[in-house]
């Protein structure tokens, strides 16, 4: 028997007067996981968040957590902290105060908020910042203050949507790190909405991919990037994106299909050796890497790897080939077809 889930979206819908904001959302989420929402704007992930949250309540469907009905239940009584975009901070508070906020609030005892908060700000690195105004912080280092008080929260179960989009990309990085130990480290369950598809796939165990108000696929960034479902997911899982081609590029897959290649598995071949002719639109150097984007017709997103700094001149015309191993086979609508 399979443990039930810590969290669990059944069939979960929501409109606003005939506006789609999401629709049939069944998700298992187990206890201690951190998931990742993905997708591009307005597919609604933060629906999804806000409604797990009891920020808004469903038309259709049920939720659970930690084996309780909470579908209707208000925000408060669902027992999970939340970091937002915008940090929502109180601004005549100090940091130490912004974070010890919730703290003070359940009246846990000084000795052990101020062992809290030393963790939390060591953890978020806002050391020596304790006595500083929200005013007084960029934007990062008020996006940490947030994540501080969400860590000191101690809830089992955090949201978090979009925390880092207004850290620069160094920081952003370090944070992630931080945050993916953390979750580690105190067992939570985290559930992290995204639209940076390296984000997702660097931090979560289990990546929801959605589009236009419904899941994709659910799997791990593994499964995601070697499997995916359907053309959406292929092109937006993985950097570069898959290329994907019309079938009758190649020879013996018939008509009506789309193949899908990702980049490492394309090879540069000597003139009259490869399976495509294409012609380069593009280099770009990426430091381990140069990513040589080429153009052929009915492919898009076609690109090879090179190592290190191998730039070729945009015009130039180059054969590539691969193996069929390493092919994805879709159907006419889009949907995977190989194994
Ligand atoms: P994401 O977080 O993935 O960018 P959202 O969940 O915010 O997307 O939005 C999903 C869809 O629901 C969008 O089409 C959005 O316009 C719509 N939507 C979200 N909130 C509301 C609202 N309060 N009223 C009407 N439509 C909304
Ligand atoms: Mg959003």
């Amino acid at each position: 028997m399979t443990p039930s889930p810590f969290v669990k979206l059944d069939g979960v819908a929501k409109r606003w007067n005939g506006q789609l904001g999401v629709e049939g959302i069944s998700l298992d989420i187990p206890e201690g996981s951190f998931t990742a929402l993905l997708g591009p704007s307005g597919c609604g992930k933060s629906t999804t968040l806000r409604l797990l949250a009891g920020l808004e309540l469903p038309d259709e469907g049920k939720i659970l957590i930690d084996g309780k009905d909470v579908t209707t239940s208000a925000a408060s009584d669902r027992n999970l902290s939340m970091v937002f975009q915008s940090y929502a901070l109180f601004p005549h508070l100090s940091v130490a105060e912004n974070v010890m906020f919730g703290l003070k609030v359940r009246r846990v005892p000084k000795k052990e908020r101020l062992e809290k908060l030393h963790r939390a700000l060591e953890i978020t690195g806002l050391l020596g910042l304790e006595s500083r105004k929200p005013g007084e912080l960029s934007g990062g280092q008020r996006q940490r203050v947030a994540l501080a008080r969400a860590i000191v929260a101690g809830q089992r179960l955090c949201l978090m949507d979009e925390p880092l989009s207004n850290l620069d990309a160094k920081l952003r990085n370090a944070v992630r790190r931080d945050i993916k130990k953390l979750q580690r480290d105190l067992g939570i369950t985290v559930v992290y909405v995204t639209h940076d598809q390296t984000e997702a796939m660097s931090m979560a165990d289990t990546v929801v991919l959605m589009k236009n108000g419904h899941i994709q696929q659910v799997g791990t960034p593994e499964d995601l990037y070697s499997r995916p479902d359907n053309t959406f997911v292929a092109e937006f899982v993985g950097a570069p994106p898959m290329a994907l081609l019309e079938s009758s590029v190649l020879a013996g897959f018939g008509e009506d299909k789309t193949i899908g290649i990702r980049a490492e598995n394309i090879q540069i071949v000597p003139k009259g050796e490869g399976r495509m002719h294409c012609t380069v639109t593009e280099s770009e150097f990426l430091g381990a890497e140069t990513l040589i984007g080429l153009d052929h017709a009915g492919a898009t997103g076609l690109s090879v790897l090179r190592p290190g700094l191998s730039m070729m001149a945009e015009g130039h015309e180059i054969d590539i080939t691969f193996h069929d191993e390493n092919l994805h086979v879709f159907d006419a609508a889009g949907q995977r077809l190989s194994g």
